[in-house]
């Protein structure tokens, strides 16, 4: 890693290999340097500040690509208490560093590994690089948390002559600059609603189409990389979150915690029960596009499989990538136009579109809101009348984290989050409703628990999505009926007894409510409540729960003592 001092690595790139470079190192250090600082947006194809560099570099710039690990990110506690990240997502982060590494590689290009702060090591790299001047290219971020990240570069930067740090919009379907919103100010014309959002972009925007991937030496590195003498260490991706924790321990940093124990197989490695293998990295992401859509036909059929529970392929699962940015949504877009015209072109196709403007929305939404998203009052703040305290009574907590309410559906969906660091749609909205309209728990345990456990957490659309959970958008409340659903979505009881295998042998009807069972089919069915299985919490009373999530309560019907900060907002205590 290069921390400290920059020393020579014994494997690098030879001048050799970047055959057909036109530019020499005299015109290179007058051109200056394009440092390209990876962070969600890990990927070549359809990327905006990779193509920026390949056309800077045509210009006779040489680019420095580079990514940070930042532990801030990673191990450190949120105001909560929790890692910010689990093992499982940090796995799959590795994964995707490295196979942008062999990405770059292929081109003639290479990946520059930091363990450290951005706003630290950046400038050391910047100073190393000795180039007339430095412009560092980033995908823009939307929420606080990492926008401090960028204004603690800028500032640093300050030391750095002829250097500057850009911005570039990346990672959304529709382009900001698109968006029949007002841009310059926060899109504080946006509608908080989804619908009208979407008929109002889809009315108006065009989704842009896909950028060239750079090909072979169109990313130069500079001669400090190239020559082999040279003195900079390009780094080594740490292979496992075991050789990553050796060096955040070296660092004196706290480290990444180690995934559970496999209880259902008694094998090491990962859950046979979890929906897929997901591996990080574009070469995987494209894999996937290419698997749901051309080799299976399942994009044909998403509208009626999407609230599966089981197995790889009642949903996209493209969620951890786009998480990362191993995939641009404009990649998948053009894909399922290409399909429509090819295959078939169905209400199926058009879903999987639908719900990447979700995702846009939760993007969009979060850039205007900003800390609003993490606050307790969410973003009807002072609009409440009727605000309470949140309840963050730790034993009920527990039992919801640890998959043990005795309400199978709910612990059947925290055990697979718990074991995998996955959990389908239809379990998040089902799990999200009963902690808070159930427990009346604080939403934001929730979306904390979330953030250090799904391996395809987005700042936006997870607290997007549980500040809605709470109902304090301003918008409709959805309440789910836990039962209901069980039948609805597990009508045979299999995810059920997939996850809580106590339940095995229980059938359905009894399987969606345990407690129903008399003490002879107890013992029939081998699920003694209280002994084998919990006993179910009791929930709170909310009047007018429906079984879809249909149900309109106005403004919302919880609410807690509002924070004059998000929990996000002290981000630089950490420095
Ligand atoms: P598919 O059903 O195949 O959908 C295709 C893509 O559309 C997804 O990959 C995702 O990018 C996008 N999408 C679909 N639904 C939503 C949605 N409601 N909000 C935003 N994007 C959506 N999604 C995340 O990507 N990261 C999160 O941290 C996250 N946290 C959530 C927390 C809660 C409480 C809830 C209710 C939902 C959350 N979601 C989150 C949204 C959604 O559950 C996941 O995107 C989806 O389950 C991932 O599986 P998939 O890729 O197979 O999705």
């Amino acid at each position: 890693m290069l921390s400290g001092k920059l020393k020579l690595l014994p494997a690098r790139l030879s001048p050799s290999k970047i055959t057909g470079v036109a530019m020499s190192s005299s015109t290179t250090s007058q051109q200056g340097t394009v440092i390209i600082w990876f962070r969600n947006d890990l990927r070549l194809k359809d990327n905006p500040i990779v193509h920026e560099s390949a056309k800077l570099a045509q210009e006779g710039m040489n680019v420095t690509p580079c990514y940070v690990i930042d532990n801030r990110f990673l191990a450190h506690p949120s105001t909560w208490g929790t890692p910010k990240c689990g093992p499982f997502r940090a796995s799959f982060l590795l994964q995707s560093i490295m196979d942008l590494k062999k990405q770059l590689n292929a081109i003639g290009s290479d990946l520059i590994v930091l363990v450290g702060k951005p706003e630290v090591e950046i400038p050391k790299l910047i100073q190393s690089l000795q180039s007339s001047s430095t412009t560092i290219l980033t995908a823009s971020e939307v929420t606080s948390e990492e926008i401090a990240v960028e204004n603690n570069l800028k500032t640093a930067l300050k030391l750095s002559p002829n250097s500057k740090l850009k911005l570039m919009w990346s990672n959304t379907l529709y382009h900001k600059d698109d968006l029949p919103y007002n841009a310059s100010q926060e899109l504080r014309d946006m509608s908080d609603v989804f619908t009208p959002f979407k008929q109002k972009v889809e009315d108006k925007c065009q989704v842009r189409r896909p950028l060239p991937t750079p090909g072979p030496s169109s990313l130069p590195l500079p001669p400090e990389l190239m020559s082999s003498n040279d003195k900079i260490d390009v780094g080594k991706v740490p292979g496992s979150v075991e050789e990553l924790n050796a060096i955040l321990t070296n660092q004196g940093e706290p480290v990444i915690e180690s995934p559970p124990p496999d209880n259902n197989s008694n094998q090491n490695g990962p859950d046979p029960r979890g929906v897929l293998l997901f591996k990080g990295g574009e070469t995987e992401a494209l894999k996937r596009l290419k698997y749901y859509l051309w080799d299976s036909d399942l994009l044909s059929t998403y509208f009626e499989t999407r609230n599966g529970m089981i197995g790889g392929d009642y949903s996209t699962k493209f969620a951890p990538w786009l998480a990362l940015g191993c995939i641009a949504p404009t990649t998948i877009y053009d894909e399922i136009k290409k399909y429509e015209q090819q295959r078939t072109a169905n209400k199926s196709t058009y879903w999987v579109i639908f719900e990447l403007i979700w995702r846009d929305f939760f993007k969009f939404f979060a850039l205007k809101h900003g800390s609003k998203i993490f606050h307790s009052n969410g973003i009807v703040g002072n609009r409440r009348t009727n605000i309470k305290q949140w309840s963050q009574d730790a034993l009920l907590f527990q039992k919801w984290k640890t998959g043990t309410t005795g309400w199978p559906l709910v612990d059947a969906n925290m055990r697979e989050l718990a074991a995998t660091g996955f959990m389908s749609n239809r379990g998040r909205q089902n799990v999200a409703s009963f902690l808070v309209l159930d427990l009346g728990l604080d939403w934001r345990l929730g979306g904390d628990y979330f953030e250090n456990k799904l391996i395809d957490y987005d700042v936006a659309s997870n607290w997007g999505n549980w500040v809605f959970a709470a109902g304090l958008t301003g918008g409709r409340v959805n309440k789910f009926n836990i039962v209901k659903q069980s039948k609805d979505y597990d009508p045979m009881g299999e995810y059920i007894r997939l996850w809580c295998p106590e339940l095995g042998k229980v059938p359905p009807p009894r399987i969606y409510e345990p407690w129903l069972m008399s003490r002879e089919e107890q013992e029939k069915y081998g699920c003694v409540i209280g002994v084998d299985y919990p006993v179910a919490v009791t929930v709170k009373k909310v009047n007018g729960g429906g079984g879809g999530g249909e149900k309109r309560f106005g403004n919302g019907r919880r609410g807690g003592k509002d924070m004059k900060v998000g929990r996000r907002s002290d981000f630089e205590i950490y420095g």
